[in-house]
């Protein structure tokens, strides 16, 4: 069987395309506001990517840096404020926070109606009902993916190896929604090959480097890789060994460029979203 890389790009394209039309049509400027706690370099990178698509969009981006050392009452007022502040529609704080800010439950502050990255308990309780609201990003981008390629989910078995609350949980409710039989991973799983081997669809975010090779695929699975890690070589991998798999799957997601090149823009989705749906 021969293999296809399923990759983002052209998903992440048609998704900017339509997302510049729903920005024409709100009418109104809209506003992202990042919040950044000193200076990390991966959260510096992640904020340079959003601030790029925003620019990309003509969607404005607010930067709020607080010092490494701020106090959870500086931290509180400046989210309570972006809260408040009917020109800013979408708020994001970069996390993991510094341990000393670990009591301020960042998730619970941002108003769950400008909470466009999906960390408040009552955006991932719609996930997993099914009702409006913002799930996590990376989850959707899975989704988009496969709607994208036009994937047949109903009926079909997904497996999604992985439980954490911002991938498999919510992915797995979200394969449920659009009627997949979903099996969820983790582990402490025993047989996790055996259970691989029946999956139609196979969601790896194990967070282990090329764990997944051709002996848990069925064969003509579609494979969507969620893992980003940098192997031996310094390149970029996922938890997919792509050489080992490419004989038996008939969709792969790559890494890089797969699953990751469509979550930033789910982002930007989300707050167009925001925008649109407040007053
Ligand atoms: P996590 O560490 O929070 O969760 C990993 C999950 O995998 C856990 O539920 C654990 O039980 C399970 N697991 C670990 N080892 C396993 C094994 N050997 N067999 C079966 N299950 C196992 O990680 P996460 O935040 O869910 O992220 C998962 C991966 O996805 C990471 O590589 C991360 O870098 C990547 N990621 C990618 C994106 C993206 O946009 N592509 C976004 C977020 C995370």
């Amino acid at each position: 069987m021969s293999m296809t890389l399923l990759k983002g790009a052209p998903a992440a394209r048609a998704l900017q395309d339509k997302l510049s039309s729903r920005i024409q049509a709100c009418g109104k400027e809209i506003c992202l506001a990042v919040i950044r706690v000193g200076d990390n370099p991966d959260d510096c990178s992640y904020e340079r990517s959003i601030l790029k698509k925003c620019e990309q969009l003509g969607i404005m981006a607010r930067t709020v840096t607080l010092d490494a050392a701020c106090t959870p009452k500086q931290l509180k007022t400046e989210v309570a404020n972006l809260n408040e502040d009917v020109t800013v529609h979408g708020v994001i704080v970069m996390r993991p926070l510094p341990k000393h800010l670990e009591e301020v439950r960042i998730e619970e502050l941002v108003s769950p109606c400008k909470d466009v990255d999906a960390m408040h308990p009552q955006n991932l309780a719609a996930a997993f009902l099914g009702e409006n609201g913002f799930a996590p990003c990376t989850a959707e981008a899975v989704m988009q993916l496969l709607e994208h390629a036009e994937v047949t989910l109903k009926g079909k078995h997904a497996v999604v190896i992985g439980r954490s609350p911002v991938v498999g949980r919510p992915l797995a409710m979200l394969l449920l929604q659009r009627d997949a039989t979903v099996t969820v991973c983790h582990s402490k799983t025993e047989n996790l090959k055996e259970l691989c081997k029946q999956a139609d669809i196979l969601v790896c975010a194990a967070g282990q480097a090329k764990m997944v090779d051709a002996s848990y695929i069925k064969p003509g699975a579609v494979v969507m890789d969620v893992g980003i890690h940098v192997d031996a070589g310094g390149q970029l991998c996922g938890d997919v060994d792509r050489d080992a798999v490419g004989e038996k799957a008939s969709l792969l997601t790559p890494v890089p460029g797969g699953v990751g090149t469509v979550t930033g823009w789910i982002l930007m989705e989300h707050v167009v979203r925001a925008a649109e749906e407040q007053a």
